[in-house]
């Protein structure tokens, strides 16, 4: 690929600084992508794991070999002890919601599970491994086929072995099965919410086993608690880059997903000397409808010269152009419509820069379909090919964008929300279409008051630790700044 002036272009590290071990390490499973992606992503990232997280992943890796197979020993009728499992301490993943929620959860489960030495297992439902490869060597991540699947579907917020109804009804530090659900999904009650008091984690780490329901980065959150606030600091230094390192780690699209990751990649994509990215989640709002949002994310790419606008007149098209660079443009949306548009607008006509540009789809679903494999295929690749832009616009509010961004390392513009026809007057008058991200890390949308000691609501998370600010897109969400 011919590439910007300022690309990179270094021998590609497999193991990116030694966050990932090498793939021939995973000789057992096959995994094209571990070897590959990485040359395909010419930029190499400005963001490098710490030693201390790279010996953090080295003997989570080993503890994941000696306790996972431990898990089949996991049974209802008896209360579960440590003892019982060799010392092996279990956090279960339960998934719930789209993929870029479940990217998220999955990765803040995984961080939680490094900062309290447990190991990660995760729901069979869903198929991810039809998703992703096996992200550690010589073992699995999926929970073992005989665990009692259908009793953890049947988990909800009014079991009785919630954390938040333990606290309730004061029985976290009595009597206890030896498991607790742990609900963080966006509607959690005060309860269950003293997840981040330090007392409460405490308490929880006598629990063998953890199941986690979320669709929320619950991240910043850890920083709250002192001890593990001082250990995410340890393990990233950077802090905005924890999303960054861990979903890089984490993540290896599967086979068949990097079988058209990588074809459509190098059909469309690979030749430009620069690649656009456009996120593009619409949810229909009164007064807002698919041309409004094709007028916003134009306007912005014009407004922020990160498209090139055109020539004013169809009829001179002026067929040698100065400028022989080429740039692609990748839609990413649900809808074919916003690729229609920017085709249309581009179509026949010449950059003013005189540089030529392709307007480029992968899928267009159209709708968002739940437990369909190939639809969240198609969404991974989705995700993976806008992680691949030199440019990012994604849109406010979406987990799949977050998770893109958080991929390729690359500080994204966000579209301004539009929730109603005044918002969309001011945007106008404004000319705040959109603007350049501050952080790379997700949003946390829902986080708690942090009433630990049943004081009242805090007000500015700011003002507790400096560098946990109000989400750019969220205003009421907290991000790692
Ligand atoms: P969020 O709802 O924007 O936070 O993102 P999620 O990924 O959690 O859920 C949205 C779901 O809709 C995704 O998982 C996909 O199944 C689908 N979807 C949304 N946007 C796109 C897109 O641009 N491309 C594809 N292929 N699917 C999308």
């Amino acid at each position: 690929r011919g590439k910007t002036t300022e690309a990179v272009r270094s021998k590609p590290d497999e193991t990116l600084g030694g966050l990932l071990l090498p793939p021939v390490v995973f000789e057992n499973s096959t995994c094209i992508s571990r070897s590959q992606e990485y040359s395909l992503r010419v930029k190499t990232s400005r963001y490098k794991p710490s030693l201390d997280l790279i010996a953090k992943l080295r003997e989570y890796e080993r503890r994941h070999r000696r306790c996972a197979p431990k898990a089949k020993y996991f049974n209802l009728s008896k209360n579960a002890t440590e003892r019982e499992f060799r010392e092996c301490r279990f956090i279960v993943w339960i998934a719930t919601a789209g993929l870029g929620n479940r990217v998220m959860t999955l990765a803040s489960a995984f961080v939680y599970a490094l900062l309290t030495d447990r190991v990660l297992l995760i729901d069979r439902s869903g198929n991810p491994n039809e998703l992703f490869c096996e992200p550690f060597p010589s073992t699995s991540w999926l929970l073992p086929e005989t665990f009692p699947n259908e009793w953890m579907r049947e988990i909800k917020a009014n079991s009785s072995f919630r954390l938040g109804f333990l606290i309730q009804n004061d029985a976290l530090t009595s009597s206890h099965n030896g498991y607790a659900y742990l609900n963080m999904m966006h509607d959690y009650d005060g309860y269950d919410r003293k997840f981040f008091c330090a007392d409460c984690q405490a308490y929880l780490s006598r629990f063998p086993w953890l199941f986690l329901k979320s669709n929320q980065y619950f991240i910043p959150g850890l920083h709250f608690i002192p001890e593990f606030h001082e250990h995410v600091d340890k393990l990233f230094p950077e802090r905005e880059t924890v999303f960054h390192h861990i979903v890089r780690y984490l993540f290896h699209p599967s086979d068949s997903v990097w079988r058209l990751i990588s074809s459509f990649y190098n059909t469309n994509l690979a030749n430009a000397q620069h690649q656009v990215g456009l996120q593009i989640r619409y949810l229909a709002k009164p007064n807002i409808t698919t041309t409004t949002i094709s007028d916003l994310v134009l306007n912005c790419t014009l407004e922020n010269k990160l498209l090139p606008n055109v020539t004013l007149s169809e009829d001179h098209v002026d067929d040698s152009p100065k400028n022989t660079t080429s740039i692609s443009v990748l839609v990413a949306s649900l809808h074919e419509v916003f690729y229609e548009s920017l085709q249309e607008f581009y179509q026949n006509r010449s950059s003013s820069d005189g540089r030529h540009l392709g307007v480029y789809t992968a899928s267009h679903e159209e709708g968002q379909y739940l437990e369909s494999i190939d639809h969240d295929k198609k969404a991974l690749v989705d995700i993976y090919l806008l992680s691949l832009s030199d440019t990012l616009v994604t849109s406010s509010w979406s987990t799949f964008g977050y998770v893109a961004q958080g991929i390729s390392g690359v500080m994204p513009w966000l579209l301004t929300h539009l929730e109603s026809g005044e918002e969309l007057e001011e945007v106008l008058r404004n000319r705040n279409y959109c603007h350049h991200g501050v952080s790379l890390e997700p949003c946390f949308h829902m986080p708690p008051a942090l009433d630990c000691d049943n004081k009242g609501w805090y007000d500015n998370p700011g003002k507790t630790l400096p560098y946990i600010q109000y989400c750019e897109d969220v205003w009421w969400g907290i991000k790692i700044m």
